[in-house]
């Protein structure tokens, strides 16, 4: 048992189904944000989430657009397609729950964010001079981000002055130690030409986390994604990874 660490599901609800089941028995679960956005099935999605045990769950940007909290002008075009389709089907209940999430958590010993601690549902952190700033504005031990929908640890510590960035093994617990950023990757819309879904299994008590990856049926999200009049390219990038 342990928390489920999930971000950017992206309304995959094949992918969302798969981790679940993989995951097997938790005793909580955190989500990082983009629950929708660039999938079919976002109300699906939303009403899974709301079900995990002990949820904490952040606002992501595309769920922050959705809201009509940013403008949808500021993503690309076809991302701005699949935030204009999703208003259209959210319904009451999804857009209630989405109208609740916070931009930040701070519990214990973790930091919950989507993007950055010092932008929380914009910032990218893609290189290690970002992340190495954004040390500063955490206290806890730990900060789980997502966002970027690639798996990855910033450490900074052992008198570096700039962060390192850690690619993980898959299905292999490592420990944590104090001050990194933990990104789980993405379960419905992976980037690191790595097309099976992605999420971690951390234990608190023994400061413990494994990567994972689980494959679901891309092709039924694909045409789901079709039927929906979704755009093309999010269509192809599944089957890709990237
Ligand atoms: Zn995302």
């Amino acid at each position: 048992m342990g928390i489920l660490v999930i971000s950017d599901i992206h309304a995959n609800l094949s992918a969302l189904e798969e981790v679940i089941a993989d995951a097997g028995e938790i005793d909580a679960a955190w989500c990082l944000g983009d629950l929708v956005g660039y999938g079919p099935h976002p109300n699906e999605c939303i009403a899974l989430i709301q079900g995990l045990p002990g949820l904490k769950c952040l606002l992501g940007n595309h769920d922050a657009a959705v809201l009509e909290r940013i403008d949808p002008l500021a993503f690309n075009h076809e991302a701005r397609q699949a935030i204009l389709w999703t208003q259209e089907v959210l319904t009451p209940d999804s857009l209630a729950f989405l109208v609740e999430l916070p931009e930040k958590i701070v519990a214990g010993e973790v930091t919950l964010v989507h993007g950055s601690p010092r932008q929380p549902v914009w910032e990218y952190l893609l290189d290690v001079y970002a992340a190495t700033r954004n040390f500063a504005h955490f206290d806890t031990p730990y900060c789980f981000i997502g966002h970027t929908h690639l798996p990855i640890i910033f450490q900074l510590g052992n008198g570096r002055a700039v962060a390192s960035l850690n690619i993980p093994d898959y299905d292999q617990a490592l420990s944590l130690v104090p001050r990194m950023m933990i990104n789980p990757g993405s379960v419905g819309q992976p980037r690191d030409r790595n097309p099976q879904a992605a999420y971690a299994l951390f234990d608190p008590e023994s400061s413990r986390l494994e990567f994972r990856r689980v494959a679901y049926d891309i092709a039924s999200v694909q045409q789901s994604m079709q039927a929906a009049g979704l755009p093309e390219r999010h269509i192809q990038r599944l089957t890709m990874g990237y």
